[in-house]
């Protein structure tokens, strides 16, 4: 197998067959398989997803969930499942039309020296807030996090198997999948292409769950909010120590009158701040677990040279 195309749906019924003939037509020359993932459908996604499949069983898979896992679930569903030489990932709305399935495929055939290729939004067809709120994420992200996403890029990723490897061998839950491809690394190409409106259906990424997404992302990749309190805590001491200093000398030099509510405010800075630092030493020690449970690998390799199944030659 060549191909491997990931296709997670969530109530498609009026896109699949559309995509489906879509992806055939572009794909005559290569040998593919394509690899729905009914998503918890509740409309007739699968009934139609059944239909393909007793048409073209050579070229259609399909996995179907016992509920709505989500998006991200049914993209780790489909890599470990794919047996193609190269893996891609495509919406199943036609908003990303398969023609680029080609462009990514050939640049993959030219350029061994890159493991994938991701396609990056022109026109991003999102309105006022929702951009807005878009690239005010992905600038607290690359700031909070060690990752760097690129704004515009998609899931609409091809790549090769040691990419899709590395995908699976992170084996955390809650998934982010744009931050995983970063996380992982590898040498990724990107080029742009023009997102397409949406010609069924509705998205399932409104507002408040592109909030949600967003926070996850945060959450899987970033630990610095939990530093957060240590830092609040060394300025409530810092604080403590200056307005300390200032009463000793308008009490000692200047003659003021010692009043117990500067007392009060000097202790309640500093016990503020060892409360802070101690929370923040707590979230120290969480961020580290929080790290060994999600159990990502050391290291990722990207390629061996010399070695044999059984060890070192
Ligand atoms: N999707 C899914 N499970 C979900 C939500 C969405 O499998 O819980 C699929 C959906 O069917 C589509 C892709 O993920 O193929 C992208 O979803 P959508 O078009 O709603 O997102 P948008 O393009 O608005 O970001
Ligand atoms: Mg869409």
């Amino acid at each position: 197998m060549k191909l491997s195309i990931i296709i997670p749906c969530k109530n498609e019924e009026g896109n699949i067959e559309d995509l489906f003939k879509k992806l055939n037509d572009t794909l005559k020359n290569i040998k593919y398989e394509a690899i729905f993932i009914d998503d918890g459908s509740t409309d007739k996604t699968l009934e139609k997803l059944h239909k393909l499949y007793e048409k073209d069983m050579q070229h259609v898979k399909v996995l179907s969930f016992s509920r709505n896992f989500r998006k991200e679930a049914a993209m780790l569903a489909g890599l470990e499942h794919a047996t193609g030489e190269y893996t891609c990932f495509i919406d199943a709305d036609l908003q990303q039309n398969p023609k680029y399935l080609i462009e990514m495929y050939e640049f993959l055939e030219n350029n061994k020296n890159y493991d994938e290729v991701s396609m990056v939004m022109k026109n991003v067809n999102h309105k006022g807030i929702m951009n807005l709120g878009k690239n005010a994420f992905y600038k607290l992200m690359n700031s909070l996090c060690d990752i760097k996403l690129e704004s515009a890029a998609s899931d609409f990723r091809m790549f090769r198997n040691n990419v899709k490897e590395a995908m699976i061998s992170l084996s955390e839950k809650n998934r982010f999948t744009k931050g995983i491809f970063s996380w992982v690394g590898f040498n990724v190409k990107y080029l742009p292409y023009e997102v397409e409106p949406r010609t069924s259906g509705n998205s399932s990424f409104g507002f408040i769950a592109s909030v949600k997404y967003a926070f996850e992302g945060i959450l899987a990749f970033s630990s610095k909010p939990l530093k957060l309190s240590t830092n609040l805590g060394i300025l409530s001491l810092l604080a403590s120590f200056i307005y300390f200093i200032v009463v000793l000398i308008q009490v000692l030099a200047l003659g003021y009158k010692m009043n117990a509510v500067y007392a009060l405010i000097i202790l309640m800075l500093f016990m503020f701040g060892i409360q802070f630092i101690l929370l923040g030493v707590i979230g120290a020690y969480i961020s580290n677990i929080n790290a060994e449970v999600k159990n990502r690998p050391v290291y990722i390799v990207k390629e061996k040279l010399g070695f044999s199944d059984k060890g070192i030659l």
